[in-house]
Protein backbone atom coordinates (compact mmCIF):
# COMPACT_ATOMS: atom_id res chain seq x y z
CA UNK A 1 0.00 0.00 0.00
CA UNK A 2 1.47 3.28 -1.37
CA UNK A 3 2.42 5.40 1.61
CA UNK A 4 2.18 9.47 2.50
CA UNK A 5 4.99 11.75 3.35
CA UNK A 6 4.24 15.08 4.50
CA UNK A 7 7.35 18.28 4.32
CA UNK A 8 6.51 21.36 6.53
CA UNK A 9 7.55 23.69 4.58
CA UNK A 10 8.69 27.38 5.82
CA UNK A 11 9.22 30.71 4.36
CA UNK A 12 11.60 33.49 5.24
CA UNK A 13 10.69 37.22 4.36
CA UNK A 14 8.49 35.72 1.93
CA UNK A 15 10.91 33.16 0.34
CA UNK A 16 10.63 29.29 0.58
CA UNK A 17 13.54 28.36 2.75
CA UNK A 18 15.83 26.12 0.69
CA UNK A 19 16.09 23.79 3.56
CA UNK A 20 12.48 22.74 2.45
CA UNK A 21 13.37 21.34 -0.89
CA UNK A 22 16.26 19.37 1.61
CA UNK A 23 13.16 17.69 3.40
CA UNK A 24 11.45 17.25 0.44
CA UNK A 25 15.02 14.87 -1.25
CA UNK A 26 14.87 13.48 2.56
CA UNK A 27 11.27 12.43 2.36
CA UNK A 28 11.82 10.97 -1.47
CA UNK A 29 15.49 9.28 0.09
CA UNK A 30 12.95 7.54 2.56
CA UNK A 31 9.97 6.84 0.43
CA UNK A 32 9.12 3.79 -1.82
CA UNK A 33 8.12 3.58 -5.59
CA UNK A 34 4.67 4.59 -5.01
CA UNK A 35 4.81 6.57 -2.43
CA UNK A 36 3.14 10.34 -2.25
CA UNK A 37 5.45 13.18 -1.28
CA UNK A 38 2.91 16.35 -0.27
CA UNK A 39 3.90 19.20 1.73
CA UNK A 40 1.86 22.00 4.55
CA UNK A 41 3.21 25.16 4.04
CA UNK A 42 2.26 27.92 6.48
CA UNK A 43 2.42 31.84 6.76
CA UNK A 44 1.33 34.79 4.96
CA UNK A 45 0.62 35.85 1.53
CA UNK A 46 1.71 32.22 0.80
CA UNK A 47 0.86 31.94 -3.40
CA UNK A 48 4.37 32.51 -4.70
CA UNK A 49 5.72 30.49 -1.99
CA UNK A 50 3.16 27.73 -2.63
CA UNK A 51 3.22 27.81 -6.59
CA UNK A 52 7.08 27.20 -6.32
CA UNK A 53 7.21 24.30 -3.59
CA UNK A 54 4.36 22.61 -5.56
CA UNK A 55 6.76 22.04 -8.44
CA UNK A 56 8.65 19.39 -6.08
CA UNK A 57 6.17 18.06 -4.89
CA UNK A 58 4.64 14.40 -5.92
CA UNK A 59 1.38 14.81 -4.15
CA UNK A 60 -0.31 18.40 -3.13
CA UNK A 61 0.85 21.65 -1.16
CA UNK A 62 -1.45 22.26 1.62
CA UNK A 63 -1.68 26.36 3.08
CA UNK A 64 -2.79 27.66 5.69
CA UNK A 65 -2.40 31.52 5.33
CA UNK A 66 -3.45 33.92 7.73
CA UNK A 67 -2.20 36.92 9.23
CA UNK A 68 -1.74 35.35 12.57
CA UNK A 69 0.56 32.71 10.56
CA UNK A 70 2.83 34.78 9.68
CA UNK A 71 5.56 34.60 12.29
CA UNK A 72 6.21 31.30 14.03
CA UNK A 73 4.55 31.00 17.23
CA UNK A 74 4.32 26.91 19.10
CA UNK A 75 0.85 27.17 20.12
CA UNK A 76 -0.56 28.94 17.10
CA UNK A 77 1.38 26.15 14.52
CA UNK A 78 0.46 23.49 16.79
CA UNK A 79 -3.26 24.58 16.53
CA UNK A 80 -3.34 24.91 13.02
CA UNK A 81 -1.42 22.04 11.77
CA UNK A 82 -2.66 19.38 13.64
CA UNK A 83 -6.29 18.99 12.00
CA UNK A 84 -4.82 19.06 8.55
CA UNK A 85 -1.64 16.31 9.55
CA UNK A 86 -4.90 14.10 10.93
CA UNK A 87 -6.42 14.72 7.94
CA UNK A 88 -3.64 13.26 5.62
CA UNK A 89 -2.90 10.49 8.29
CA UNK A 90 1.05 10.83 6.95
CA UNK A 91 3.65 8.00 7.87
CA UNK A 92 6.68 10.59 7.93
CA UNK A 93 6.66 14.01 8.79
CA UNK A 94 10.00 15.75 7.65
CA UNK A 95 11.38 19.51 8.94
CA UNK A 96 14.01 21.48 8.48
CA UNK A 97 16.17 21.51 12.33
CA UNK A 98 15.60 25.09 11.93
CA UNK A 99 14.25 26.95 15.09
CA UNK A 100 11.08 26.64 14.13
CA UNK A 101 11.79 22.66 13.56
CA UNK A 102 13.14 21.99 16.60
CA UNK A 103 10.31 23.67 18.77
CA UNK A 104 7.61 22.14 16.38
CA UNK A 105 9.22 18.42 15.68
CA UNK A 106 8.95 16.80 19.24
CA UNK A 107 5.44 18.76 19.87
CA UNK A 108 4.26 16.94 16.61
CA UNK A 109 5.94 13.46 17.99
CA UNK A 110 4.23 13.68 21.33
CA UNK A 111 1.21 14.38 19.47
CA UNK A 112 1.01 12.03 17.45
CA UNK A 113 3.12 9.42 19.55
CA UNK A 114 5.57 9.30 16.66
CA UNK A 115 9.00 8.12 16.86
CA UNK A 116 11.87 11.04 16.02
CA UNK A 117 15.32 11.36 14.94
CA UNK A 118 17.13 15.32 14.96
CA UNK A 119 19.64 16.64 12.45
CA UNK A 120 19.63 14.18 9.86
CA UNK A 121 23.06 15.02 7.85
CA UNK A 122 22.30 12.20 5.55
CA UNK A 123 20.54 8.80 4.60
CA UNK A 124 21.14 5.24 3.80
CA UNK A 125 19.01 2.52 2.74
CA UNK A 126 20.37 -1.06 4.10
CA UNK A 127 18.37 -3.43 2.20
CA UNK A 128 15.01 -3.15 3.24
CA UNK A 129 16.17 -1.14 6.30
CA UNK A 130 16.46 2.81 6.48
CA UNK A 131 19.66 4.26 8.41
CA UNK A 132 19.43 7.86 9.35
CA UNK A 133 22.97 9.75 9.77
CA UNK A 134 23.10 12.32 12.96
CA UNK A 135 25.73 14.59 14.70
CA UNK A 136 26.96 13.31 18.40
CA UNK A 137 29.39 14.61 20.89
CA UNK A 138 28.80 18.14 19.38
CA UNK A 139 29.71 17.20 15.98
CA UNK A 140 33.05 15.22 17.00
CA UNK A 141 31.01 11.68 15.89
CA UNK A 142 28.20 10.22 14.19
CA UNK A 143 25.49 7.93 14.92
CA UNK A 144 23.03 5.97 12.71
CA UNK A 145 19.70 5.26 14.16
CA UNK A 146 16.58 3.75 12.55
CA UNK A 147 12.83 3.48 13.28
CA UNK A 148 11.61 0.01 14.31
CA UNK A 149 7.81 0.71 13.73
CA UNK A 150 5.17 3.41 13.78
CA UNK A 151 4.84 6.84 12.32
CA UNK A 152 8.34 8.95 12.45
CA UNK A 153 9.59 12.50 12.17
CA UNK A 154 12.87 13.40 11.49
CA UNK A 155 14.34 16.80 11.42
CA UNK A 156 17.29 17.77 8.14
CA UNK A 157 20.10 20.17 9.36
CA UNK A 158 20.37 22.56 6.71
CA UNK A 159 22.74 22.31 3.28
CA UNK A 160 23.56 18.25 4.34
CA UNK A 161 21.31 16.61 2.25
CA UNK A 162 20.81 17.99 -1.71
CA UNK A 163 17.89 20.33 -2.68
CA UNK A 164 15.07 18.10 -4.16
CA UNK A 165 14.92 18.40 -8.44
CA UNK A 166 11.85 19.66 -9.77
CA UNK A 167 9.18 16.45 -10.34
CA UNK A 168 7.20 16.37 -13.36
CA UNK A 169 3.85 18.02 -13.02
CA UNK A 170 3.05 20.54 -10.36
CA UNK A 171 1.01 19.18 -7.53
CA UNK A 172 -2.38 20.52 -6.57
CA UNK A 173 -2.52 23.29 -3.93
CA UNK A 174 -5.66 23.28 -1.37
CA UNK A 175 -5.93 26.21 0.72
CA UNK A 176 -6.71 25.06 4.62
CA UNK A 177 -8.92 27.61 6.51
CA UNK A 178 -7.51 28.87 9.85
CA UNK A 179 -9.21 30.48 13.12
CA UNK A 180 -7.05 32.18 14.89
CA UNK A 181 -6.76 30.60 18.73
CA UNK A 182 -4.53 32.74 20.29
CA UNK A 183 -2.88 36.41 19.70
CA UNK A 184 0.85 36.34 21.06
CA UNK A 185 1.80 37.61 17.58
CA UNK A 186 4.01 40.45 18.82
CA UNK A 187 6.36 38.38 21.40
CA UNK A 188 7.69 36.04 18.60
CA UNK A 189 8.12 38.71 15.88
CA UNK A 190 10.10 41.04 18.31
CA UNK A 191 12.44 37.77 18.67
CA UNK A 192 12.48 36.99 14.52
CA UNK A 193 13.21 40.65 13.70
CA UNK A 194 16.35 40.38 16.09
CA UNK A 195 17.90 37.16 14.89
CA UNK A 196 16.64 37.64 11.32
CA UNK A 197 19.41 39.28 8.88
CA UNK A 198 19.58 39.79 5.06
CA UNK A 199 21.01 35.69 4.64
CA UNK A 200 20.00 33.17 6.67
CA UNK A 201 22.70 31.97 9.23
CA UNK A 202 21.88 28.51 9.17
CA UNK A 203 21.30 28.45 5.59
CA UNK A 204 24.15 30.51 4.40
CA UNK A 205 26.72 29.01 1.94
CA UNK A 206 29.24 31.67 2.81
CA UNK A 207 29.43 32.77 6.47
CA UNK A 208 32.18 35.46 7.90
CA UNK A 209 32.03 34.82 11.56
CA UNK A 210 33.70 36.78 14.19
CA UNK A 211 35.17 36.58 17.99
CA UNK A 212 36.55 38.48 20.85
CA UNK A 213 39.50 39.78 18.71
CA UNK A 214 36.76 41.73 16.79
CA UNK A 215 37.35 43.84 20.05
CA UNK A 216 33.79 45.75 19.53
CA UNK A 217 30.30 45.99 18.30
CA UNK A 218 31.80 48.62 15.85
CA UNK A 219 34.30 45.84 14.87
CA UNK A 220 31.81 44.12 13.12
CA UNK A 221 31.59 46.39 10.32
CA UNK A 222 34.12 45.29 8.04
CA UNK A 223 33.27 41.47 8.80
CA UNK A 224 29.09 42.71 8.19
CA UNK A 225 30.92 44.34 4.17
CA UNK A 226 33.01 41.06 3.64
CA UNK A 227 29.71 39.45 4.29
CA UNK A 228 27.75 41.48 1.81
CA UNK A 229 30.22 41.49 -0.89
CA UNK A 230 30.29 37.49 -0.37
CA UNK A 231 26.60 37.17 -0.46
CA UNK A 232 26.98 35.58 2.94
CA UNK A 233 25.63 36.13 6.41
CA UNK A 234 27.69 37.10 9.21
CA UNK A 235 28.04 34.47 12.33
CA UNK A 236 30.09 35.01 15.88
CA UNK A 237 31.80 33.18 18.58
CA UNK A 238 30.25 32.99 22.43
CA UNK A 239 33.01 35.13 23.07
CA UNK A 240 32.03 38.24 20.87
CA UNK A 241 28.36 37.84 21.77
CA UNK A 242 29.35 37.80 25.71
CA UNK A 243 31.16 40.74 25.10
CA UNK A 244 28.16 42.60 24.21
CA UNK A 245 29.70 42.71 20.35
CA UNK A 246 26.53 40.78 18.53
CA UNK A 247 23.53 39.43 19.26
CA UNK A 248 22.86 36.02 20.83
CA UNK A 249 20.89 35.33 17.70
CA UNK A 250 24.47 35.05 15.72
CA UNK A 251 25.80 32.61 17.97
CA UNK A 252 28.17 29.59 16.28
CA UNK A 253 28.75 26.61 18.14
CA UNK A 254 27.19 23.74 20.89
CA UNK A 255 25.24 26.19 22.49
CA UNK A 256 24.44 28.45 19.36
CA UNK A 257 23.92 27.35 15.95
CA UNK A 258 25.68 24.54 13.69
CA UNK A 259 26.48 25.91 10.31
CA UNK A 260 27.72 23.81 7.47
CA UNK A 261 28.53 26.76 4.92
CA UNK A 262 30.41 25.78 1.79
CA UNK A 263 33.18 28.78 2.99
CA UNK A 264 33.27 29.55 6.41
CA UNK A 265 35.89 33.06 7.61
CA UNK A 266 36.94 33.00 11.10
CA UNK A 267 38.07 36.35 12.18
CA UNK A 268 39.58 36.99 15.61
CA UNK A 269 38.34 33.21 16.81
CA UNK A 270 40.48 31.13 18.87
CA UNK A 271 38.79 27.75 18.16
CA UNK A 272 37.86 26.53 21.40
CA UNK A 273 36.25 23.23 21.34
CA UNK A 274 32.36 24.50 21.79
CA UNK A 275 33.01 27.02 18.83
CA UNK A 276 33.80 23.94 16.82
CA UNK A 277 31.21 21.90 17.48
CA UNK A 278 29.22 24.22 15.66
CA UNK A 279 31.44 25.33 12.40
CA UNK A 280 33.84 22.14 11.94
CA UNK A 281 31.67 20.41 9.29
CA UNK A 282 32.45 23.46 7.12
CA UNK A 283 33.20 22.54 3.16
CA UNK A 284 36.22 25.34 3.42
CA UNK A 285 38.04 27.16 6.69
CA UNK A 286 39.40 30.06 6.46
CA UNK A 287 41.27 31.78 9.62
CA UNK A 288 42.33 34.70 10.51
CA UNK A 289 43.92 35.31 13.80
CA UNK A 290 47.08 37.39 14.64
CA UNK A 291 48.67 34.07 17.17
CA UNK A 292 50.17 31.87 14.79
CA UNK A 293 49.60 29.13 17.51
CA UNK A 294 45.54 29.62 17.62
CA UNK A 295 44.23 26.19 17.84
CA UNK A 296 41.57 26.91 15.06
CA UNK A 297 44.48 26.50 12.35
CA UNK A 298 44.70 23.03 13.39
CA UNK A 299 41.40 22.39 11.49
CA UNK A 300 41.55 25.57 8.52
CA UNK A 301 42.25 24.40 5.51
CA UNK A 302 43.30 28.03 4.89
CA UNK A 303 45.68 30.16 7.73
CA UNK A 304 46.16 33.64 7.33
CA UNK A 305 48.00 35.28 10.69
CA UNK A 306 47.80 39.05 10.61
CA UNK A 307 45.69 41.66 11.96
CA UNK A 308 42.03 41.23 11.23
CA UNK A 309 41.53 44.46 10.80
CA UNK A 310 43.82 44.63 7.66
CA UNK A 311 43.42 41.12 6.03
CA UNK A 312 39.08 41.50 6.39
CA UNK A 313 39.33 45.17 4.43
CA UNK A 314 41.88 44.00 1.98
CA UNK A 315 39.73 40.67 1.22
CA UNK A 316 36.56 43.03 0.62
CA UNK A 317 38.23 45.47 -1.80
CA UNK A 318 39.73 42.36 -3.96
CA UNK A 319 36.26 40.41 -3.56
CA UNK A 320 34.88 43.63 -4.52
CA UNK A 321 36.93 43.84 -8.15
CA UNK A 322 35.89 39.98 -8.82
P1 LIG B 1 39.02 34.11 22.48
O1 LIG B 1 39.23 32.71 22.90
O2 LIG B 1 39.34 35.18 23.46
O3 LIG B 1 39.87 34.34 21.15
C1 LIG B 1 40.05 35.58 20.54
C2 LIG B 1 41.06 35.36 19.41
O4 LIG B 1 41.17 36.56 18.66
C3 LIG B 1 42.45 34.98 19.88
O5 LIG B 1 42.86 33.77 19.27
C4 LIG B 1 43.33 36.15 19.41
O6 LIG B 1 44.60 35.74 19.00
C5 LIG B 1 42.53 36.69 18.26
N1 LIG B 1 42.72 38.11 17.96
C6 LIG B 1 42.72 39.16 18.84
N2 LIG B 1 42.86 40.32 18.17
C7 LIG B 1 42.98 40.00 16.87
C8 LIG B 1 43.15 40.77 15.69
N3 LIG B 1 43.20 42.13 15.71
N4 LIG B 1 43.24 40.13 14.49
C9 LIG B 1 43.19 38.77 14.44
N5 LIG B 1 43.02 38.00 15.52
C10 LIG B 1 42.90 38.59 16.73
N6 LIG B 1 31.83 29.34 22.33
C11 LIG B 1 31.30 29.51 21.09
O7 LIG B 1 31.89 30.17 20.22
N7 LIG B 1 30.08 28.93 20.80
C12 LIG B 1 29.39 28.19 21.68
O8 LIG B 1 28.29 27.71 21.36
C13 LIG B 1 29.93 27.99 22.99
N8 LIG B 1 29.29 27.23 23.90
C14 LIG B 1 29.89 27.02 25.12
C15 LIG B 1 29.27 26.16 26.04
C16 LIG B 1 29.88 25.93 27.26
C17 LIG B 1 29.21 24.98 28.21
C18 LIG B 1 31.11 26.55 27.57
C19 LIG B 1 31.78 26.29 28.89
C20 LIG B 1 31.70 27.40 26.68
C21 LIG B 1 31.11 27.67 25.45
N9 LIG B 1 31.71 28.52 24.51
C22 LIG B 1 31.17 28.63 23.28
C23 LIG B 1 32.85 29.39 24.87
C24 LIG B 1 34.19 28.85 24.38
O9 LIG B 1 34.74 27.97 25.33
C25 LIG B 1 35.18 30.04 24.18
O10 LIG B 1 35.29 30.75 25.39
C26 LIG B 1 34.77 31.01 23.08
O11 LIG B 1 34.48 30.31 21.89
C27 LIG B 1 35.92 31.97 22.83
O12 LIG B 1 35.52 32.93 21.89
P2 LIG B 1 36.61 33.62 20.97
O13 LIG B 1 37.37 32.61 20.19
O14 LIG B 1 35.91 34.69 20.22
O15 LIG B 1 37.53 34.38 22.04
Amino acid sequence: MSKHYVVIAEVRSGQLRQVCLEAIEAARLTAEEGDTISALLLGHNLSEPASQLSRYVSGQVHVLDHPDLEHYLAETYCSAIIPVLESLEPCAIVLGHTAMGRDLAPMLAAHFQAGQISDVTAIHRNGSELLFTRPVYAGKAFEQKRFINGPHIITVRPNNIPPAAEAGSPGEIIQHAYTAPVNLRTIIKDVITKASGRVDLAEAQIVVSGGRGVKSAEGFKPLEQLAEVLGGAVGASRGACDAGYCDYALQIGQTGKVVTPQIYIACGISGAIQHLAGMSHSRIIIAINKDPEAPIFRIADYGIVGDLFEVVPLLTEEFRKA
